[in-house]
C-alpha cells in the first residue's frame, strides 16, 4: 500500500484531504468544515490552484515549527496559503472577499483562520 494513498481523498472540488495533514509524516489531520468551504470560495473565485503550505498541525509539530500554542492549526482551522503569481498581499485581499477575517501577510504566503480578532497584520 502506497503513503499517497492515506488521506487521498477528495473533501472539495478543488482539494484533497492530505494537503491539510500535520507535515510531520504523522498524516494525522484534523479540518473544520467551514475553513475547507472558505478556501473552495477562493479557489473558484481566484480560478487558480491554491497550494496548502500547512494545515492541521499536532501538537509537537506545531511546537517544532514555532506556532502559537493556541494556533488555529491545532483545530483545523487554519490554512497557510499560497497562490503561485500572487502577492501575499493581493491574495490576503481575495480571501477578505470570501469571508476570511483571521489573516496574516507573510513574505512568502499568508495565513487564514476561522477567527475574527485580527486582520491584515504583517509580520
Ligand atoms: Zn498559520
Amino acid at each position: 500500500m502506497a503513503d499517497t494513498d492515506i488521506n487521498n481523498i477528495r473533501v472539495a472540488p478543488n482539494f484533497l484531504l492530505r494537503e491539510f495533514a500535520c507535515k510531520d509524516g504523522s498524516h494525522q489531520v484534523v479540518l473544520h468544515r467551514e475553513l475547507l468551504e472558505r478556501l473552495q470560495a477562493l479557489r473558484d473565485m481566484l480560478s487558480r490552484p491554491v497550494i496548502i503550505n500547512s494545515g492541521y498541525r499536532n501538537r509537537e509539530h506545531n511546537q517544532a515549527v514555532g506556532g502559537s500554542p493556541d494556533s488555529y492549526h491545532l483545530r483545523g482551522m487554519a490554512a497557510d496559503i499560497r497562490v503561485p503569481g500572487m502577492s501575499p498581499a493581493a491574495l490576503a485581499t481575495a480571501a477578505r472577499q470570501v469571508g476570511f477575517r483571521g489573516i496574516i501577510i507573510y513574505s512568502t504566503f499568508v495565513h487564514l483562520d476561522l477567527g475574527r480578532g485580527y486582520s491584515h497584520q504583517l509580520k
